[in-house]
């Protein structure tokens, strides 16, 4: 930017702005500066743009993103190497749990006769199921005005590469919440829980990033 503005003084100005502070916030770069040139903010816009396309570490592309519930710019690739040092041997510590029982721990979202329902999805999509689930649960425990009743029967992969569910009982309360998750699944690779996109194959479609 120093030199843009050296080379560039009739676009830039010919006073280079106070920085205030920079840092990573959100897990985006943030650089703080008094009152400046306009033209000078918009190339600052674009440059930070592009950093934070970037991987930090390797300088492979990557997008911010929430991974487990915090805000992180990594590849893919960075991003499985950290999942397998972090869980090696220990899948059902990976995020959230392979091994969750929506009948075990969403009692109120399952009939009373349901002994266990086991998503069948990717371990990529755990974390979003986690929070659909905490949210319905919210939503079903803090009605007051009329009961919500939820029942859930079945979650799995839909042919087009989104989750679905199966109610026995459903609420349009839900709507947007189902809305939210069937738009993340659809961007979250099932594999790995990195930034996908839809692979389409000859029956089915899957979601999966570079990686996976
Ligand atoms: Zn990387
Ligand atoms: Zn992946």
């Amino acid at each position: 930017m120093k030199r843009s503005v050296e080379r560039h003084p009739d676009v830039f100005g010919d006073e280079l702005p106070d920085v205030q502070q920079i840092k990573q916030k959100l897990g985006g770069l943030r650089v703080y500066t008094r009152k400046c040139n306009q033209n000078f903010l918009d190339e600052l816009d674009a440059r930070i743009d592009e950093i934070e396309r970037t991987y930090e570490k390797c300088g492979n592309a990557a997008q911010v993103q929430s991974i487990q519930g915090y805000l992180t710019t990594l590849c893919c690739w960075c991003y499985n190497d950290y999942l397998e040092d972090r869980f090696e041997g220990a899948e059902a510590k990976w995020p959230t749990d392979l091994k969750l029982d929506i009948a075990d721990r969403f009692p109120d979202l399952v009939s009373a006769d349901t002994a266990s329902l086991k998503p069948s999805i990717g371990a990529g999509w755990l974390v979003l199921l986690g929070q659909f689930l905490q949210a319905t649960e919210h939503v079903v425990r803090k009605a007051f005005t009329e009961p919500v009743v939820v029942q859930i029967t079945d979650v799995k992969m839909s042919r087009e590469g989104s989750i679905h569910f199966d109610f026995s009982k459903f609420d349009h309360c839900l709507d947007q919440l189902l809305r939210r998750i069937d738009l993340d699944s659809k961007r979250t690779c099932a594999k790995c829980g990195h930034k996908g996109d839809i692979v389409r194959k000859k029956d089915k479609a899957n979601v999966l990033c570079t990686h996976c």
